[in-house]
């Protein structure tokens, strides 16, 4: 008997702890200050009324027999993929219903689509970024590079000449960074893709919060991108799913490697591993989608880039550099006086009692850098910026 090997070349993740243990340390040493969080990753508004009251229709469904669903079928029910469908089709693109796959976030679709990959195969990840795309092909034991996201490129790599890899991890709008990939710096990773016949891994986790309509809030909106993109999508941040569970992930059956459909390959994947997203979820999920439901998730929408544009607004007028802001909850700012992503959490959480999250965490390019989130209360947020107009940077 051996483990898998791979397992143990994965680098212990103690950021959250590690920022857990410093605040509860601070407050049982400081109780009668108020700290306020403005690092987390998670939403804080409720779930919308038109997705509770389907949910509740739903529950009701299932009270009896002549409406109780069992298993779904693993890819999703018919009504949420046309219901993606319709607004995949809002966005100018057109998908098949079969080309969507509903799924329980995004997370596990990121992780999971390697399966049907080689592990030979050498990925491209962008540095920084999500951590789990680097520790999925850690456990493979693929070959990863990285792409430099500095602040001379805006945190947004593009292909250079001597790009070579078979899989590439894009996340736009980024997290941490904020940073949104424009049509035309897309237009190159989609031209570089279908020339090395390697294939993209589009992460669109936080695409319903680009508002700027020069940006692109799919990877299908680029011309030749279903010949090689596969797109991950997530009710998390889009309508609060992050306990409730729901995302979905397009495969284009236009998107042929080795002569076989990688939409073919996924099917087979989802259907022998995955046994599809409670029929209760799928109705929430499709109500987001309705007229009703969209019109109330955008104002949760609006409510955090409001926070988001409040943070900015201070950071400019303060003078530090930062990126995101816009068109993304997140805000990535250069740690001041030189100070490293660690001092400068230490140095927030002291002085003003203001958490966010070290940018070391997110890959050796965001040492010296910050991210805030938008995701907290407009109170807390206004209370924060308060503190933190006195800065001297
Ligand atoms: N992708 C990115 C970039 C994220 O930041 C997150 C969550 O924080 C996810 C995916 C995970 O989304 P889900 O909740 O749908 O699994």
């Amino acid at each position: 008997m051996n483990i898998n090997q791979n397992y143990l070349n994965l680098k212990d993740s103690y950021l959250f702890f590690t920022i857990a243990k410093k605040v509860q340390e601070y407050q049982a040493a400081h109780p009668e200050d108020e700290v306020i969080r403005l690092g987390i990753g998670d939403v804080t508004l409720p779930l919308v009324p038109a997705v509770t009251g389907a949910m509740s229709k739903a529950v009701a469904e299932m009270d009896d027999a002549a409406t109780f669903k069992g298993y779904d079928e693993y890819q999703g029910y018919d009504f949420l993929k046309q219901a993606v469908c319709g607004y995949y089709a809002k966005k100018g693109v057109r998908l098949g219903i079969d080309e969507v796959f509903i799924s329980d976030g995004a997370k596990s679709d990121l992780g999971n689509i390697l399966d049907i990959f080689s592990t030979d195969n050498t990925v491209l990840i962008p540095d920084p970024v999500y951590p789990v795309y680097v520790d999925t092909n850690i456990m493979a034991g693929r070959t990863i590079k990285f792409l430099n996201g500095t602040d001379g490129n805006s945190f947004l790599p593009l292909p250079e000449a001597d790009t070579a890899g078979d899989i590439v991890y894009l996340c736009s709008p980024n997290n941490p960074t904020g940073a949104v990939y424009s049509k035309e710096q897309l237009q190159l990773w989609v031209n570089w893709a279908k020339e090395n016949d390697a294939v993209l891994l589009v992460d669109s986790a936080y695409e319903i919060f680009i508002k700027d309509p020069s940006l692109p809030t799919s990877i299908y909106q680029i011309e030749g991108a279903k010949e090689c993109a596969i797109e991950f999508c997530s009710l998390s941040k889009t309508a609060g799913f992050t306990g409730t569970r729901c995302g979905y992930t397009v495969v284009p059956q236009a998107l042929i490697r080795n002569d076989t459909p990688l939409n073919k390959l996924w099917r087979r994947r989802q259907s022998t591993k995955f046994n599809g997203v409670p029929y209760i979820v799928q109705r929430g999920a499709e109500a987001v989608f309705t007229e009703t439901g969209f019109a109330q998730i955008k104002e949760s929408i609006d409510y955090y880039l409001e926070n988001a544009r409040m943070i900015a607004a201070t950071l400019t007028s303060l003078g530090i550099p930062f990126t995101g802001g816009s068109n993304s909850p997140y805000i990535w700012l250069q740690c001041p006086n030189g100070l490293s992503s660690w001092e400068f959490f230490d140095f927030l959480l002291s002085k003003y009692n203001i958490v966010g999250t070290p940018g070391a965490g997110f890959g050796e390019n965001g040492e010296g850098f910050f991210r805030l989130t938008a995701f907290g209360s407009r109170e807390n947020v206004m209370k924060a910026m308060e503190r933190l107009k006195s800065m001297k940077p």
